[in-house]
């Protein structure tokens, strides 16, 4: 029942949402769930999605901020209808561009008597906070209310005057109603005495200016909440709905995921080779599910079986394995003309394969392209196999060690009658016979069988690879085709020789 007045309330009026992160630093996996659920509600109902930049406290800036907010949000395919760099109809988008705005508003409590300047200095401040400490109170500026505040010239803090200190009750769209009494009331800075507005007041200003109707955020917002309603209040203003979103936890179940826990910078996934498809999937389950069983979903499943009902309000668990399972389901739905250009990309990329001239050869490079596919779940897992040296073979003939070439209790003198063998068979046998691995080990399979399979197997496959784990003998002839294969083979012999 929580939410069917939300969930009405998002089909009668144009729904407008925001993300509306501050430039502090890279965007890690718990900004970008943010911004996705608000990007996925506008969607939903056809609505507006607006990219808002909340960079009013200056100290916290961190350079290079917003071009990766951009780039990041870009990346996973959250398109922004108004924001910074496209403007709109409630441009400027960037907050330290609109302090006129929250000066405006800010004039208009202080004729209503609801703000007034305040002067008080650090030391004094700390004067406040002392006593209250030892009294064993909160401390509430409210407390310290002077009677006879200076006229604000705009180099004094401007603070909020409540005017009602009452009970507020509200609902929150995940949460239900919720409410807090006058303890969470009190005379908050709006407007610092550096002539920046703080996060409290000017977010309040934005979204109603720019017709905001449903605010998702962290939990760690929700204390502050009838602060909000009691701004609203004063300036005679409905507020949004609000969707308190849950936290995301680290694997393991039990510590938050933060910046300072090591939560990534979503841009490292790119790196990584994970699709902006299953990032976008990944963090939409981290905190809500449609229910059943269903986890892989395309960025229309999403837009469509989203709702505000069934985010969840307990903890969402980041788990790597997860996203690897999911990112491999993602590259299945794939064409394969797409992912195989995908992976010679990365090939080329990888300075240890990329020398290879064989990786233009176009007879070659699509029976290995399936190989790769089977033992990666992310693009850089094929570096990782190119650092076990799983793939150099296919490109250049292996080094190899004679004492590995013969099978456990095995001897020479077998072992090159074995490989003559499987050369002679190879060279004799016709064309059709190397259209697949097991037309290959139909030739091979009976003879290794009477021979016993590791002393036929074992030399072949190493002889082919050089490496004690590699696909097996068949394949590995397939991949590489009968002149370079007997001509491997016939180097093992000379090896053992
Ligand atoms: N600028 C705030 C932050 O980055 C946004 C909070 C909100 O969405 O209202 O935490």
């Amino acid at each position: 029942m929580r939410n069917n007045m939300t969930e009405n309330t998002e089909k009668k009026q144009k729904v407008v949402t925001r993300f509306a992160p501050s430039p502090t630093g890279f965007m890690h996996v718990g900004n970008v769930r943010t911004a996705l659920y608000a990007w996925l509600l506008a969607r939903k109902y056809n609505g507006t999605f607006i990219l808002r930049i909340e960079d009013t406290d200056k100290k916290r800036e961190v350079e290079g901020s917003l071009e990766h907010i951009l780039k990041s949000l870009k990346w996973l395919g959250i398109e922004w209808d108004e924001g910074p760099d496209i403007g709109g109809p409630n441009a400027p988008y960037i907050q330290s561009q609109r302090l006129d705005i929250y000066k405006k508003y800010a004039n208009n409590l202080i004729e209503k008597g609801l703000a007034y300047a305040d002067d008080t200095t650090e030391e004094e401040l700390d004067v406040f906070r002392k006593k209250a400490e030892e009294d064993k109170i909160a401390f509430l500026f409210r407390d310290h209310r002077p009677e006879n505040p200076p006229t604000w010239d705009g180099s004094q803090s401007l603070r909020f005057k409540v005017p009602k200190l009452k009970r507020y009750t509200w609902t929150d769209a995940v949460w239900g109603e919720l409410s807090a009494g006058p303890e969470a009331l009190d005379d908050f800075i709006l407007i610092k005495s550096d002539g920046y507005p703080t996060y409290n007041f000017a977010h309040i200003i934005d979204d109603i200016l720019m017709g905001v109707t449903h605010v998702m955020r962290g939990q760690e917002f929700i204390a502050s909440t009838p602060k909000y309603l009691s701004v609203y209040e004063a300036l005679g203003m409905t507020p949004p709905i609000y969707a308190t979103t849950p936290p995301i936890m680290g694997e393991g179940g039990n510590k938050k995921l933060g910046k300072r826990d090591g939560a990534k910078d979503v841009l490292e996934y790119v790196k990584e080779g994970y699709l902006p498809e299953t990032m976008m999937n990944f963090l939409a389950l981290l905190g809500w599910n449609p229910g059943g069983e269903k986890e892989v979903f395309t960025k229309d499943d999403l837009i469509s079986l989203f709702s505000l009902e069934k985010m969840q309000r307990s903890g969402a668990q980041f788990g790597d394995d997860k996203l690897d399972w999911l990112n491999k389901e993602h590259m299945k739905m794939m064409s394969e003309d797409v992912r195989n250009a995908e992976i010679h990309k990365w090939l080329l990329k990888n300075p240890e394969i990329s020398k290879f001239e064989k990786l233009n050869d176009e007879k070659l490079m699509p029976k290995i392209y399936p190989i790769i596919f089977d033992h990666i779940s992310k693009w850089s897992d094929i570096d990782t196999m190119v650092g076990a040296g799983e793939l150099s073979y296919y490109f250049q003939s292996p080094q190899l060690d004679k004492e590995k070439l013969v099978w456990k209790d095995g001897n020479i003198t077998d072992t090159v009658k074995h490989l003559k063998w499987v050369i002679d068979t190879l060279q004799n046998a016709p064309e059709n016979n190397f259209s697949s691995p097991d037309a290959i080990k139909s030739l091979i399979f009976d003879y290794a069988t009477e021979n016993g399979r590791g002393q036929v197997l074992w030399p072949t496959r190493f002889a082919l690879s050089g490496k004690e784990k590699s696909p097996d003998p068949f394949t590995l002839i397939y991949i590489l085709g009968k002149e370079e294969s007997t001509a491997r083979l016939a180097n093992a012999v000379k090896t053992l020789s």
